[in-house]
């Protein structure tokens, strides 16, 4: 209509204090954040990865929002998140063996899994593609919202594309206020990074993104488990990444980001040498250390991660330190690498892809 003007959306930020014990209060939140949802808006919410933005996922219109909202390309497909194993039916044209084991053996937690997908999914929510992702998250929040919602939610990482993901409802303040309706804030989430994407499509499972459910886990509920190579390295502009979402260069700050891998005694020096460098050139440099390095950078702004041994402590902080020097205005970040066994393959993933695989091995 001609004299229609477009609606400024005001987002609201609703606090769940105790997500273990809802209160009539929490009840309300999640009752309204609900109704958002069936009506095509878009609501942001916990989860114990991260905190995703989300909207009716069966509805194409809705889908299109929260590409808008996040700056995201719209062949990166969404993973539909749902409240209990009956909602996944209707989604997927077949079960395959192994999804049903590994269903059984993680769910709900934070793994995703890919299946061939039904008709009712609509190409809008999966980027085109014949499959479908879906987790169903185990944070009380998300599940109860799922819930009442009465359909599965599209919810990728509520933060700008691009930009590190959000643990922390004001992180998610930051990139989406007056994009989305409604924030349900639930405090800090538990693991700090993004599922585990495992593809089920085939034969042998294959794991497209590594998170808290380890490679190691998978392989002895299923046996056998692939890794795909985009998960390791760069991917070269002819490889068409089977999760589309990592080709993207990723998680990553406004700060030009270097790894430095190697012994520590190695990896201090080198540290401090290039910090020493951009600083004597009057630019502003972040260091990504650990609890176990931190009295050994003198110079620039430090930032521990946690404790090494700790890889939990160390995947919980990893994005929550990326923004900080965001808003300390940090033009060099330099971090300190990771063992890749276990939760390590996950955090050294995000790193990597956040450092545009500018690494230095010493
Ligand atoms: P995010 O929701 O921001 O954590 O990103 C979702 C990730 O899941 C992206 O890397 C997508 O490429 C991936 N993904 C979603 N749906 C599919 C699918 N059907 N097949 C493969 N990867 C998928
Ligand atoms: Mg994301």
């Amino acid at each position: 209509m001609q004299n229609e003007t477009k609606k400024e959306l005001h987002t609201q930020m609703w606090k769940i204090e105790n997500p273990k014990d809802f209160t009539a209060h929490d009840r309300e939140v999640l009752e309204k954040a609900a109704a958002i949802i069936r009506a095509g808006g878009l609501v942001a919410f916990p989860t114990e990865t991260v905190y995703g933005l989300g909207a009716n996922a069966l509805d194409e219109a809705a889908a299109k929002k929260i590409y808008a909202a996040k700056g995201r390309p719209s062949d990166n497909p969404l993973i539909a998140h749902v409240s209990c194993l009956e909602e996944i039916a209707p989604l997927v044209s077949n079960m395959p063996e192994n999804g049903k084991k590994l269903a059984k053996a993680y769910w709900p937690g934070p793994m995703t899994m890919v299946f061939p997908k039904s008709a009712i999914v609509p190409y809008g929510t999966t980027g085109g593609l014949d499959t479908v992702a879906i987790r169903m998250p185990s944070d009380p929040i998300a599940a109860e919202l799922i819930r009442l919602s009465g359909v599965p939610i599209a919810a990728p990482s509520a933060n700008t594309s691009g930009r590190p993901s959000p643990t922390r409802a004001d992180h998610v303040l930051q990139d989406m206020d007056g994009k989305i309706d409604a924030i349900i804030d639930g405090g800090p989430v538990g693991i700090g990074l993004e599922s585990t994407i495992v593809d089920v499509t085939e034969e042998m499972p294959m794991v497209l993104r590594p998170g808290a459910i380890t490679v190691e886990m998978l392989r002895e509920t299923v046996g056998e488990v692939g890794i795909d190579p985009a998960i390791l390295g760069p991917v070269s502009a002819d490889v068409r990444p089977k999760a589309p979402g990592m080709k993207y260069r990723h998680y990553a700050p406004k700060a030009d980001l270097t790894l430095v891998e190697g012994e520590t005694e190695a990896v201090v020096e080198t540290i401090n040498r290039l910090a020493g460098e951009k600083l004597a050139e009057g630019r502003k440099v972040g260091i990504i250390c650990t609890d176990e390095t931190k009295d050994r950078y003198p110079a620039g702004m430090l930032e521990s991660i946690g404790a090494r041994a700790r890889q939990e402590t160390v995947a919980h902080n990893l994005y929550a330190v990326l923004r900080d020097f965001d808003d300390r205005g940090a033009e060099y970040i330099f971090s300190e690498g990771f063992s890749e066994d276990n939760l390590g393959r996950a955090i050294m993933n995000r790193l990597n892809k956040a450092a545009g695989y500018h690494i230095l091995k010493v």
